[in-house]
């Protein structure tokens, strides 16, 4: 392991678990602020950082994804490193860390899924967008691989950006991805696809729909694609919209032409191939019916008669992406009804609303999954200044370097220079598809990568 060069006596060692962007935020501003009397340790479970950055934003979005570069420089940091494969609960526990570290602080992201709670909801077919998006993204521990050969029609069930990606990637052609980072076999899974039709469903309407105006305008400026709203759904002439803010106003302005333009073509398509993405309002999946897999979604009304079945749709693909849920961390605090660990300021809570000292946490499992990268940055400021304030208050006995204990539990880790590999692999694949990198998925091939030079120098 990379030690720190030379620390002050009296260093203040700090553990952030989680390599996400509030993770990286929190690193940033406790190696800024604490200067060269803290040593920051950024822990994944992972060999790759970046969290959600690298395994959730879509792979179109590439402005987006080159935040990486930014996020990347929090490891130049003289201050601070990372270590990989370390998976809280897993190779590590909480006891581990508060032996080590001053202060810990927990920002393991979002890692699972809301769910429908309605009959066939455990069909093969049936699917949570976490899944979903982990497979294009080339996420190392997702395990399903997605056959589209077959699937001509799906079901996007939810009203936010997620829903609006995963409807995006399902619509376009293989040869619109292929200078995007996604995985070979992704590629060749969409190039096979046999989707024609896609539907998302939204249990409201559409101006409470939880879209941005930008995302949603996307999916009317694909070359393959048609969008199709029913101007029934849309509010009627004699609403009093007066009281909507801008982006509510924008996105009915989208659908109300979208609805406007039904009859009309879409230049360049090519009609043999277009695929169709229509939004349903008001409408809530009751049922997901089929022989062995989905084949029939069942939609109620959610203005009218409670219950009362009002559509059918054909999907042999149904993805829920109706929220992210934060997982409980072993030895953490954790309210499992707000799916959040309890905090003040970002000092963990116990039970009885009791501070834990020497705890902390940031982003999605703070604050629940909502909000933009650049959220995390002031929700993590937070979270270092009452950390910082805490450690002011001193004294502080001696903490060994966490390095003693993987030793001495012969524990494997990956580090930054071990990223360095795998992401120096990546781009040269992506020199082949004219893209920034293409994404090594195999768990072994990552750990290989990642660990040549510290098993050849140990
Ligand atoms: C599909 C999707 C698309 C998105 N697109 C955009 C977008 O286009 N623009 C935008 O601004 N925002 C977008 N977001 C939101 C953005 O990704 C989040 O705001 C942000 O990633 C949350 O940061 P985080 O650090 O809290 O969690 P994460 O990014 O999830 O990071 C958590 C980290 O913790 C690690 N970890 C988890 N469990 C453990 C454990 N037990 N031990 C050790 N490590 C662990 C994970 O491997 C991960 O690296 C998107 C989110 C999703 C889900």
């Amino acid at each position: 392991m990379t030690a720190f060069e030379d620390p002050r006596p009296g260093v203040l060692r700090v553990a952030v678990i989680g390599s996400g962007p509030s993770g990286l935020y929190a690193a940033e501003a406790l190696s800024e602020q604490g200067g060269d009397s803290v040593l920051v340790d950024v822990i994944d479970r992972l060999p790759t950082p970046f969290g959600l950055v690298r395994y959730g934003v879509a792979p179109d979005h590439l402005k987006i994804k080159s935040m990486l570069a930014t996020l990347h420089a929090t490891f130049d940091r003289p201050n601070v490193r990372f270590l990989g494969r370390l998976g809280l609960g897993a190779e590590i526990s909480a006891a581990d860390l508060q032996q080590h570290y001053h202060a810990v602080v927990y920002a393991t992201g979002a890692q699972s899924d809301r769910r429908l709670g309605i009959p066939g909801e455990d069909l093969p077919g049936s699917h949570s967008a976490t899944e979903f998006v982990s497979w294009y993204n080339g996420h190392p521990l997702g395990e399903r691989t997605f056959d589209l050969s077959r699937t001509e029609s799906v079901a996007v069930i939810g009203a936010g950006n997620v829903a609006l990606d995963v409807a995006r990637l399902l619509a376009k052609r293989a040869d619109e991805l292929r200078t995007t980072d996604v995985p070979d076999e992704v590629l060749n899974a969409l190039h096979h696809s046999a989707v024609r039709d896609i539907h998302i469903i939204a249990r409201r309407g559409p101006v409470q729909a939880k879209f941005s105006t930008k995302e949603l305008r996307e999916l009317g400026e694909l070359d393959n694609a048609r969008v199709h709203v029913s101007s029934a759904e849309l509010p009627s002439a004699d609403e009093d919209l007066s009281g909507l803010a801008r982006a509510e106003k924008n996105n009915l302005k989208t659908f109300t032409d979208w609805a406007d333009a039904a009859t009309g073509t879409t230049a360049g398509a090519d009609r043999a191939s277009e695929r169709r993405v229509e939004f349903h309002f008001w409408r809530a999946p009751s049922r997901i019916t089929g022989a062995d897999s989905c084949a029939m979604l069942e939609l109620a009304d959610t203005r009218g008669a409670a219950g009362a079945p009002l559509e059918t749709l054909s999907a042999q693909l149904v993805i829920r992406a109706i929220g992210y849920r934060s997982l409980p961390l072993p030895g953490v605090p954790f309210d499992d009804l707000a799916g959040v660990v309890p905090h003040k300021a970002g000092r963990v809570l116990d039970a009885d609303g009791q501070v834990r000292p020497g705890e902390y946490v940031a982003g999605w499992l703070k604050r629940g999954p909502t909000g933009v990268i650049g959220t995390n940055r002031s929700d993590a400021n937070e979270t270092v200044s009452s950390l910082l304030e805490d450690l002011a208050a001193g004294p502080h006995s001696e903490r060994r370097p966490i390095e003693e204990l993987l030793t001495a539990l012969q524990l494997p880790y990956t580090e930054f220079d071990g990223w360095l590999r795998i992401d120096s692999a990546e781009r040269e694949a992506g020199l082949t598809r004219g893209g920034p990198r293409v994404k090594i998925t195999d768990w072994a091939t990552l750990l290989e990568l990642a660990e040549r030079a510290e098993l050849g120098e140990r």
